[in-house]
């Protein structure tokens, strides 16, 4: 089922592998900040398959960063 009011990777809790930390935070309040930062995602169903994203990303995984 679908998730109208997700966000995109750039807000979500399974984003930021290997960005720092100072980066994820701007990141995390704008997601244009780094739009050519790639982190792997590590929300379960996607770290199985090693899945990569930016920022504007988005699935119906997001989980909103803490
Ligand atoms: S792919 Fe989905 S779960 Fe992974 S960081 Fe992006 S919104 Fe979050």
């Amino acid at each position: 089922m679908s998730n109208d009011t997700h966000g995109t990777c750039g807000s979500c809790d399974h984003f930021g592998e290997g960005v720092p930390q100072q980066q994820l935070v701007q990141i995390r309040m704008n997601p244009e900040a780094g739009a050519e930062v790639m982190s792997r995602c590590a929300a379960p169903r996607n770290a199985e398959i090693h899945l990569s994203v930016g920022p504007k990303s988005g699935c119906d995984a997001w989980t909103p960063a803490a």
